[in-house]
């Protein structure tokens, strides 16, 4: 009898949909990395109640602000977070930040599991002379400008009095850009680009765009389906270099597993050998620059950006299969009025959430935050993360599926294992409205955004346009109300 009362000791206490006492869930971040994971916990827990809050008044992230405008099928996957917002229980609350309407700790006492999922959003610096000059942005900002985020609305991007832009990095970020530059605007003038996006590319100078890679060809980090739609961009002059595409041994080494990048190859390849020599003198440009890498930026004397000094690189390899690019002492200038730095984005922390600052992630194991990154450190119980904040700024968005349920899977584990027992009642989402009513801060429900959405559509619908977006901070908030 005794051994029997021990082993219902030992025993997790369970969390039930039906008692007082439902696994309380909140996930910070309403963009795949915190979608999938709020479906996958609502799937694998009857016992779980999920709420989302995200900072702005719109859900789904990325898919919003960082999905190209000429991608809608991309979009498509916001029909199924829809459901998951429409489920019995979830709920999703906007305009609610971590950090300042509510802080990590208060979170974790409001809830037995949260799970972080808010992306990345600042991004790496060069750290090299010159990186504050005028003229030069950041790709992420870029991105949201043109995808109608608010905090990026009066991005002051001088389009009108731009020939030349300099693109560093040669990543699927980097070609969404250099192709929005490029396309021809009456093809962009039925996507969901932003009204004032669209109205500056209209009056655009640009001409010519490089796109800069610190590597070659066998390296470039852009996938082929984004490759051919920018090399496919009508009546672009395309210009690469063909000495640049001769493969040295390392480069057959590197490629022989990976097919993305033998097909990226090709593509280089054959539209190096498939222009003419010169563009015409009414055409637009697109440069492929290899082999260099950023070494300073030359000011104009009036603190805008005139050239990026590069220097010259040659690959060495580092031990790990991956070449990596090296200076050689060489340098060149490209002159242009505009510089976008487009060479990863960097996840932030708030405060009281440990950080790895040098891979710029939430040290974790297959999502369980650590106390510290020794790698020996102890679990912060009830604490995951997951998407780009968990493995960094890379992957599609399919990706964080995958993420989301090595996540979802640690947090079943540790329930599973008695790890978030005691599991008393937590407030959970009646606790978090009241503290965020405490503080007036203006919760945006899931079916308020459906106003906002509809709202969307039907300006868009004035314009031929599948959406026009609510662009400013106002906009979003008035209409709220
Ligand atoms: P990315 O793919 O990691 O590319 C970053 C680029 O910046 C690379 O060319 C990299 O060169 C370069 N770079 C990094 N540090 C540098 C430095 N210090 N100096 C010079 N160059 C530097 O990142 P991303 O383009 O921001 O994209 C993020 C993720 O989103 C990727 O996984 C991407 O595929 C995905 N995405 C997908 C789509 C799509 O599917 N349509 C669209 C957009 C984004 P090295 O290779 O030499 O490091």
């Amino acid at each position: 009898m005794a051994t029997r009362r021990m082993m219902m000791m030992m025993l997790p206490r369970r969390f039930s949909s039906v008692s007082s006492n439902p696994l309380r869930v909140c996930v910070v971040g309403s963009g795949p990395a915190g979608f999938y994971t709020a479906e996958k916990m609502l799937k694998r827990h009857e016992a779980a109640q999920v709420d989302i809050i995200d900072r702005l008044p719109t859900p789904f992230g990325l898919v919003r602000s960082g999905v190209a405008p000429d991608h809608p099928e991309t979009k498509i996957v916001v029909n199924q977070f829809s459901r998951v917002c429409h489920h019995e229980r979830c709920s999703f609350f906007g305009n609610v930040t971590l950090g300042s309407s509510i802080s990590l700790p208060e979170l974790r006492n409001l809830y037995h599991v949260v799970v972080l999922a808010y992306g990345a959003e600042s991004d790496r610096s060069l750290s090299i002379p010159g990186e504050d000059l005028s003229g030069i942005h950041s790709a992420r900002k870029v991105v949201w400008w043109y995808n109608g985020h608010p905090d990026c609305r009066h991005l002051e991007l001088d389009l009108k009095n731009t020939q030349t832009v300099v693109i560093l990095g040669q990543g699927n970020v980097a070609l969404d850009i250099a192709r929005i530059l490029l396309r021809p605007t009456v093809e962009l003038a039925t996507t969901d680009i932003a009204d004032h996006a669209l109205a500056a590319l209209q009056k655009t100078s640009i001409r010519k765009v490089y796109l800069v890679g610190r590597r070659g060809p066998a390296q470039a980090a852009c996938t082929a389906k984004e490759l051919r739609e920018v090399l496919g961009i009508k009546d672009l002059y395309v210009g690469i270099s063909e000495s640049d595409l001769v493969k040295t041994p390392a480069d057959e080494e590197e490629l022989k597993n990976n097919r993305i990048r033998r097909r990226v190859c090709e593509l280089l390849s054959k539209a190096a050998t498939s222009n003419q020599s010169s563009p015409r003198s009414d055409q637009h440009e697109l440069d492929f620059v290899f082999f260099r890498k950023p070494d300073r930026f030359l000011d104009d004397g009036h603190g805008h950006v005139t050239a990026v000094h590069l220097e010259k690189t040659a690959l060495r390899g580092n031990g790990s299969g991956k070449q990596i690019a090296v200076g050689t002492g060489e340098f060149q200038d490209i002159e242009c009025e505009m510089v976008i730095k487009s060479i990863g984005y960097k996840s932030v922390p708030v405060e009281g959430l440990p950080f790895d600052h040098r891979a710029g992630v939430v040290p974790n194991v297959r999502g369980r935050v650590l106390r510290d990154t020794s790698g020996e450190s102890a679990i912060e119980e009830g604490l995951y993360v997951c998407g780009w904040l968990k493995r960094g700024p890379t992957g599609i968005i399919a990706t964080n599926l995958y993420c989301a349920e090595e996540t979802v899977a640690s947090i079943s584990e540790d329930i599973d294992h008695g790890v978030l027992v005691p599991s008393l009642p937590k407030p959970g989402r009646d606790g978090l409205l009241q503290l965020l009513d405490d503080r007036n801060v203006r919760v945006v429900p899931f079916s308020t955004w459906e106003k906002i959405d509809s709202e969307e559509r039907r300006l868009g619908s004035l314009r031929n346009k599948p959406r026009e977006k609510l662009a400013t901070w106002d906009e979003l908030l008035n209409f709220c109300n």
